[in-house]
C-alpha cells in the first residue's frame, strides 16, 4: 500500500487528525492495532475547546446528540471541606460545559463522520510492528493486518500511538521523564435511578478518588501511590471496597457489582515528553509525544488540539508531498508552549496536593491556601476553569476542506 500519509493508532490524536487530513482530501490511513474502541479506560472529558472544535467542523450537532452528561461547577471534598475548583459556567464560549462521554462513542463519532472523505481510510486490526526506511529517512511502517504483514510506504507517518509509542521508540527519540507519584485504580459501580451527586472529586487523608456519574453507573478512580498496588491487593478486595464506601457513601450499594479484582483495572500515570517530535518523515503528536497526567482531564482535549494544529500546518504541504522535517518541527514549535505550560500546571498539583494527600499516616489535611482561595472568590472560578476548559493556546480549525 501506498499512501501520502499513514497515521499510526486510533486515539483521540490520530483519528481527529485522519478526520481532518481526510477533510483536505490528502491520501491517508488511520492504522488502529484494536478491534474497535470498546477498551475500558481512554480518557472521557471532552472539554469547552474540543466542543469548539467540533462547532468549527460542523460535528456539533450530531455530536451532542450522543449520550453524554455535562459537568460546569468542578467540586470536591477535600479533608472534610467543600471546595470548588472551577465554574465552567463563566467562560464567555459556546459550549461552557464539560462533556463526559463514554470515548469509544467519540471515536466511532469521528469514524463514522469520516467515512464521506473518499481519501480518508481507517484500517482497524493493524498494528503497526516497525518502521519501513530508506537511509536515515521514515518511508512508512510494516504492520501486522488480518491479511497479514503488509509494508504501508508513506511520504509521511504521524506517530499517535500513544505513551507506550512503539514508533518513537524505533526512531531513537528519546523521551524526557518527569514523573507522577500515583496510579489509579478503575471500575465501576452501579447507579440507581436518579441517583446524583456533585462532587466529583474526595480528598483525605492517605486517600483520594474521582467519581464520573455516566448515567446508568458510577465511573471510579481511586488514586494510589505509584508502585503500591501489590500492597492494595495484599489488603485484599473488601477492605478497598470499605474505604471506598466510607469516602464516598452514594457508591455504597453500586460497590455490590465490583465482584473480583478482574472488575479494577490498574492506570499507570506518566507525565513525560519528548524534546524532539520529528525524523526526517516522521512526526509523534499526541501521549507518544508528551503522555500527561489524569490531573484535570486535559489529555484527550491536549491530544485534539495536537492534532488541529498539525493539519493545520501541514495539510497544505502535504498535496506536493513529504514536509521537509523543519517543516514538520512547526508542529513542535506551536504546540510545545501548551504542553509544558499543563504538565507544569500538574506537576504543581501533584507535588503540592497529590503528594500530601497520599502521604501515609492519618495527619489532619488542611485545605491548601490557593485552593481555598478559589474555592472564597468566585471570578477565580472563571480563571482555573478557562485552563482547565480552553487551555493554553487553543487552536482553531484552519486547514482547508468543508
Ligand atoms: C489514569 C488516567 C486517567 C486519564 N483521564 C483522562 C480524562 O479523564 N480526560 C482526558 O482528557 N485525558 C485523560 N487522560 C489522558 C488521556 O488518556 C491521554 O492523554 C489521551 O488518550 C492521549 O490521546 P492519544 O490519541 O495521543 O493516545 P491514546 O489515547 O493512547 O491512543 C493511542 C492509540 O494508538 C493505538 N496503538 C498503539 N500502538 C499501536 C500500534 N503499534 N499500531 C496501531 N495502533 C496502535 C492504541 O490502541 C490507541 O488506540 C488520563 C490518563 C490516565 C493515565
Amino acid at each position: 500500500m501506498k499512501v501520502r500519509c499513514c497515521i499510526v493508532g486510533g486515539g483521540p490524536a490520530g483519528m481527529m487528525l485522519g478526520y481532518l487530513l481526510g477533510r483536505a482530501g490528502i491520501d491517508v490511513v488511520v492504522l488502529e492495532k484494536h478491534a474497535d474502541f470498546f477498551r475500558d479506560f481512554r480518557g472521557d472529558t471532552v472539554h469547552p475547546s474540543t466542543l469548539q472544535l467540533m462547532d468549527e467542523l460542523g460535528l456539533i450537532d450530531g455530536f451532542l446528540k450522543l449520550p453524554h452528561q455535562r459537568l460546569q461547577k468542578m467540586e470536591g471534598m477535600f479533608g472534610g471541606e467543600q471546595v470548588r475548583i472551577a465554574d465552567l459556567s463563566r467562560l464567555h464560549v459556546k459550549y461552557p460545559f464539560i462533556a463526559f462521554m463514554p470515548q469509544w462513542d467519540f471515536l466511532n463519532f469521528l469514524r463514522e463522520s469520516g467515512k464521506r472523505f473518499a481519501s480518508l481510510k481507517v484500517m482497524m486490526s493493524a498494528e503497526a510492528v516497525d518502521l519501513l526506511r530508506d537511509g536515515e529517512r521514515i518511508t512508512g511502517v510494516r504492520a501486522r493486518t488480518p491479511d497479514g504483514v503488509i509494508d504501508i510506504e508513506a511520504d509521511l507517518t504521524i506517530a499517535c500511538d500513544g505513551r507506550h509509542s512503539l514508533l518513537r521508540e524505533r526512531a531513537g527519540l528519546a523521551v524526557e521523564e518527569i514523573g507522577a507519584p500515583m496510579d489509579v485504580l478503575w471500575f465501576r459501580a452501579g447507579k440507581r435511578e436518579n441517583e446524583s451527586e456533585n462532587l466529583f472529586a474526595r480528598v483525605e487523608p492517605g486517600k483520594m478518588m474521582v467519581t464520573f456519574d455516566r448515567g446508568d453507573y458510577w465511573q471510579c478512580a481511586f488514586v494510589i501511590p505509584k508502585g503500591q498496588h501489590d500492597a492494595v491487593k495484599a489488603r485484599g478486595l473488601p477492605a478497598l471496597l470499605d474505604e471506598v464506601g466510607r469516602m464516598a457513601p452514594i457508591l455504597k450499594s453500586g460497590l455490590a457489582e465490583v465482584k473480583s479484582w478482574d472488575d479494577v483495572k490498574l492506570l499507570t500515570v506518566a507525565v513525560n515528553r519528548l524534546p524532539r517530535w520529528t525524523r526526517p518523515g516522521l512526526l509523534c503528536i499526541g501521549d507518544a509525544a508528551h503522555a500527561m497526567s489524569p490531573i484535570g482531564g486535559v489529555g484527550v482535549n491536549l491530544a485534539v488540539q495536537d492534532a488541529v494544529a498539525t493539519a493545520n500546518l501541514l495539510a497544505s504541504k502535504l498535496v506536493s508531498g513529504c514536509p521537509s522535517e523543519e517543516e514538520l518541527d512547526a508542529v513542535r514549535r506551536r504546540r510545545a508552549f501548551p504542553v509544558r505550560m499543563t504538565q507544569r500546571m500538574q506537576v504543581v498539583v501533584q507535588n503540592n496536593i497529590v503528594n500530601a494527600a497520599l502521604k501515609p499516616g492519618n495527619q489532619l489535611l488542611k485545605v491548601p491556601f490557593v485552593m481555598r482561595l478559589v474555592t472564597a472568590l468566585p471570578w477565580l472560578q472563571g480563571i482555573t476553569a478557562r485552563f482547565v476548559g480552553l487551555g493554553v493556546r487553543p487552536e482553531h480549525v484552519q486547514s482547508p476542506g468543508g
